[in-house]
């Protein structure tokens, strides 16, 4: 079975053809997907999904792009949601800043409002950095140790270095189309990091993996990355599926 880890089933691209993406990844043997929140209200219609799917889980959390409507009402919503038996990690937060205009120190204040709730919570974090990295790694310093969860980088990004420094703090790191891409330096980062810190996801509508990239990204797409990392790695896909799943296993304590 392969495990999608991070996907948005509600995005406007998806759900408009829900059934038939939903039968595609059936067939195609995606067997459990992490609906990921991004926004108070994607959260809440993550958690919908999750409640009318067997295979469907979900994530609550505020993305860097709304950190604006993190105030202290979000935080008791996030938490009610939290509680719902299928909801396996509060995320996806962090810091993104890629993008010219968006306050740095809101973003800051975002993420740790909601580290906070994981840590009182006890339960895993879905971590998002683009282009944040110092920043990124000062705030889990301080909070990998209270984090007994630990924490998951989503579509890492980073540099070697940077993956050590995490590593050491006890990050899993998931990767998805990205991956495959031409000229990618991420085989060389994935090289370096132990398989039993690794996840798999399509982070779906976005990154297409080769050879369908620019398209529109869906769960039955996984395999393709399951396939380029037993490349990496020098293993079977068969090997590489039974290590993500007791990863996944272990990670989402499930
Ligand atoms: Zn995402």
């Amino acid at each position: 079975m392969f495990i999608d880890s991070h996907a948005h089933l509600t995005d406007p691209k998806i759900i408009c053809d829900f059934d038939r993406v939903r039968a595609d990844y059936l067939n195609a043997n995606v067997g459990l997907v992490i609906d990921v929140g991004c926004s108070l209200k994607s959260s809440v219609d993550v958690m919908g999904n999750a409640d009318r799917y067997r295979e469907i889980y979900f994530s609550a959390g505020c993305h860097p792009d709304v950190a604006g409507e993190v105030n202290d009402t979000a935080i008791e919503k996030l938490r009610e949601l939290s509680r719902h038996p299928k909801c396996l990690a509060i995320g996806e937060i962090g810091l993104d800043y890629y993008y010219e205009g968006f306050d740095r120190e809101v973003q800051k204040s975002a993420f740790i409002k909601q580290l906070d709730l994981a840590v009182t919570l006890d339960m895993p974090v879905i971590v998002h950095s683009r282009d944040a990295w110092q920043d990124t790694v000062n705030i889990l310093k301080e909070y990998a140790p209270k984090l007994k969860k630990g924490f998951l980088m989503h579509c890492y990004s980073g540099s070697r270095e940077i993956a050590e420094i995490l590593l050491k703090l006890g990050a899993y790191f998931s990767f998805g189309g990205a991956l495959t891409f031409k000229n990618s330096k991420k085989s060389e980062v994935v090289k370096a990091l132990p398989m039993d810190r690794i996840l798999v996801e399509t982070d779906c509508p976005f990154m297409a993996p080769v050879p369908h990239r620019g398209k529109v990204n869906e769960p039955k797409y996984v395999p393709i990355v399951y396939e380029f990392l037993a490349g990496v790695y020098g293993v079977s896909v068969s090997q590489i599926e039974s290590q993500i799943e007791l990863n996944f296993n272990k990670f989402f304590n499930m």
